[in-house]
């Protein structure tokens, strides 16, 4: 068995099979949407996930199809003209591109690949609606982080604040007062199949999104945050939804809530020092960012001056599996991800290899 430090798709939880398995025995596949028995499938993801993530009362939750739809989505709902977007990497950059092939107004504020925001809170046009940050940028292993992000509800406390934890969830600690929106989909930190996004919002937004339908404008044809949140008062969804990842994810969130987020948390926090460490003393190979606020937990990026090729390839043989760099640092770097199913064994083992062919 392969051994994966892919940044997502990424190595599945080993209880997959198990919940996979049920899941046919219960015939899950094949029930209606609109039966009973899966309302309570839907309710009961519903559930474990406001408990893995404390989502406050005013906070909804609605499935989609990626986290790339939900872009679009927040941008459709929530934005008239004016949205802001902090880039610092390739998913950032996606999300901010979006917005102007919708043709809205939109401010960047962007820094190079592998560095980050985290200095002061930056001034921002008035009329922004909505701000957008990326709480860990998978492409280069650079968080903002939370108390970064929080800083600007005081200073535009009339815009919506949105939050892409894809690849960290559930280890960032929102705080729900100072954030409208965050999503996450669950081949990251999930370790799930593709093919489920998951957003939560807060009443500013489905307000938002109503007094911009009240105005006669589109706000999509079904994932219209107002048609979702009708639909999500009786835990159904407005098209078949992927029932499977619905339920499959309940049950991740079942076993994250068995560890403890807490102790989850402190596991890859631990986990990411070991790597980070090893980096740190290694002759050639670097962290991407020195700079430790700066360092994500949960994707791992270290220039590989000499080329990461034949190191991937040779680790590749030994059944372990890692991100090259990701776009204009393909080939240059290596990119590991320490998500919630990959064990501290599991990093000690990568460690070792790491450092025989270094
Ligand atoms: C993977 C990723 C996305 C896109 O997720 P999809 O499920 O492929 O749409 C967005 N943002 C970040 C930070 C990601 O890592």
């Amino acid at each position: 068995m392969k051994l994966f430090f892919t940044p997502g798709p990424a190595q599945v939880y080993p209880s997959l099979e198990r919940h996979v398995l049920s899941a046919l025995n219960e015939q899950i596949p094949s029930i209606s949407h609109r039966s009973k028995q899966y309302e309570k499938i839907h309710q009961s993801t519903v559930e474990t996930l406001r408990m893995v993530f404390g989502l406050p009362e005013d906070f909804h939750v609605f499935f989609h199809g990626s986290a790339t739809e939900i872009w679009e989505r927040l941008l459709e709902n929530c934005v008239l003209k004016h949205s802001a977007h902090f880039v610092n990497g390739s998913f950032s950059e996606r999300f901010y591109k979006a917005a102007c092939t919708l043709q809205l107004d939109v401010h960047v504020e962007q820094v190079e690949m592998g560095q980050g925001f985290y200095e002061k809170t930056l001034e921002l046009p008035a009329s922004v609606e909505m701000i957008n940050f990326t709480h860990n940028e998978t492409s280069t292993g650079i968080i903002t982080s939370e108390a970064y992000i929080h800083s600007y509800r005081d200073k535009y406390p009339d815009s919506l604040i949105t939050v892409d934890m894809v690849s960290s969830a559930p280890y960032p600690r929102l705080d729900w007062q100072k954030v409208d929106a965050a999503y996450f989909s669950v081949q990251k930190c999930f370790g799930l199949p593709a093919g489920l996004g998951v957003l939560f919002v807060n009443n500013s937004c489905i307000e938002k999104a109503a007094q911009k339908e009240g105005m006669g404008k589109y706000i999509g044809t079904y994932h219209s945050f107002t048609e979702q949140h009708k639909m999500s008062l009786k835990h159904q969804t407005v098209e078949t939804p992927n029932v499977l990842g619905i339920y499959l994810l309940g049950k991740i969130c079942t076993e994250m809530l068995d560890e403890g987020i807490e102790t989850l948390r402190t596991r890859l926090f631990s986990q990411s020092k070991k790597l980070y460490s090893f980096l740190e003393t290694h002759e050639r190979w670097k962290p991407f960012t020195h700079i430790e606020i700066l360092q994500s937990p949960t994707v791992v990026v270290a220039n590989i001056p000499e080329g990461s090729q034949e190191i991937l390839a040779q680790l590749a043989q030994e059944g372990l599996i890692l991100g090259d760099g990701y776009g204009p640092m393909k080939g240059k770097q290596i990119r590991i991800a320490n998500f919630p199913a990959v064990t501290t064994e599991e990093i000690e083992k990568l460690i070792a290899a790491l450092s025989r062919i270094s």
